[in-house]
């Protein structure tokens, strides 16, 4: 059930970076700490935090500040003039550990990189980054999780290296009695390493984009696993959820390659995490 805006759990963590790590060739892990994130609500799976990047001077406007509730931060954030409004970019919080006072970010490093990028290529010890995410003293601690498999045993997870943090921690979460059928786009499969060590009872397909673009050999992998098990897994009702992840034009092919195949689309999370079109606003 969503939450309400009004109600949103989230507030700004005014984190600290502890260090940096390049887990492979796309990705840099950056460790953020604070005292505060011991109420950081460790739901993980793929929920959806935002980060507020600093200006060149490593500062924030005298407005944003740690412990602001998502409404005012927000409000205060869009009252500022463009030039001084923090770049904003969404994120996951996959690995979260509030009893060390720490949360990762697996920063996916894109070609050319933005901000977001960019400030995790550069971030060093000390550097502080503003973080929005559920505070569990405000209830709701599985706001901004969309993986909702209910009683499913087959499941199908779609991805490229932008949602990579995110099929890691729903992976991390499936029982045992289920079975993932992993579909990767990659233009390094050595950036498939994130999700390793992988449970043998997985499927995992890795497709490189080559000079594609992204989320096209994403899109063909899964219409391709779609005309061989879409049918069947379609009789499974409950059994069965799909988790399908990219660019933001691929995603309606996405979702019509599931209805195609008779899926029930509730049974379907499609979501766009980026966009190919460059930005025009923050
Ligand atoms: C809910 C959610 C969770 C997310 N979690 C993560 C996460 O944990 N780790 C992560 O790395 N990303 C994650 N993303 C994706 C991330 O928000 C985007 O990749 C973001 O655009 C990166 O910001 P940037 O400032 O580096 O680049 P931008 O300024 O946004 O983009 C600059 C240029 O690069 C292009 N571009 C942007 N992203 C890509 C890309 N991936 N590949 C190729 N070109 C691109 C844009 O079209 C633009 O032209 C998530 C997105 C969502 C919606």
């Amino acid at each position: 059930m969503p939450v309400p805006f009004l109600q949103s759990p989230n507030v700004l963590f005014d984190t600290v970076v502890q260090g940096t790590r390049r887990l492979s060739p796309g990705f840099v892990r950056v460790t953020l700490g604070d005292p505060s994130l011991a109420d950081f609500a460790p739901y993980e799976q793929d929920q959806r935090i935002k980060i507020l990047l600093p200006d060149g001077l490593g500062g924030y406007p005298g407005g944003l500040r740690g412990g602001l509730a998502e409404q005012e931060w927000r409000r205060a954030w869009r009252a500022l003039p463009a030039a001084e409004r923090p770049v904003m970019r969404s994120y996951t919080a996959h690995r979260v550990r509030p009893g060390r006072h720490e949360l990762d970010l697996d920063v996916f490093v894109h070609e050319p990189a933005g901000p977001a990028s960019r400030w995790a290529l550069e971030a060093s010890a000390g550097d502080h980054l503003l973080v929005s995410g559920p505070d569990l003293r405000r209830g709701h601690p599985t706001h901004g999780v969309q993986w909702a498999p209910e009683t499913a045993t087959t499941v199908l997870l779609a991805a490229d290296e932008t949602a990579f943090p995110a099929v890691d921690g729903i992976l991390r979460s499936l029982g045992e009695e289920v079975r993932a059928h992993v579909i990767l786009e990659v233009g390094d499969p050595s950036d498939a390493a994130l999700l390793q060590p992988l449970a043998a009872r997985h499927r995992v397909e890795v497709h490189e984009r080559g000079g594609r673009s992204g989320g096209d050999a994403l899109v063909d992998a899964v219409e391709r696993w779609l005309r061989a098990h879409g049918s069947s897994v379609a009789t499974l009702g409950l059994g069965f959820a799909a988790w399908l992840v990219t660019e933001s034009t691929r995603v309606p092919l996405l979702r019509a390659a599931t209805i195609a195949r008779g899926i029930d689309p509730a049974r379907v999370h499609t979501q766009g995490y980026w966009s190919a079109r460059p930005r025009t606003t923050d």
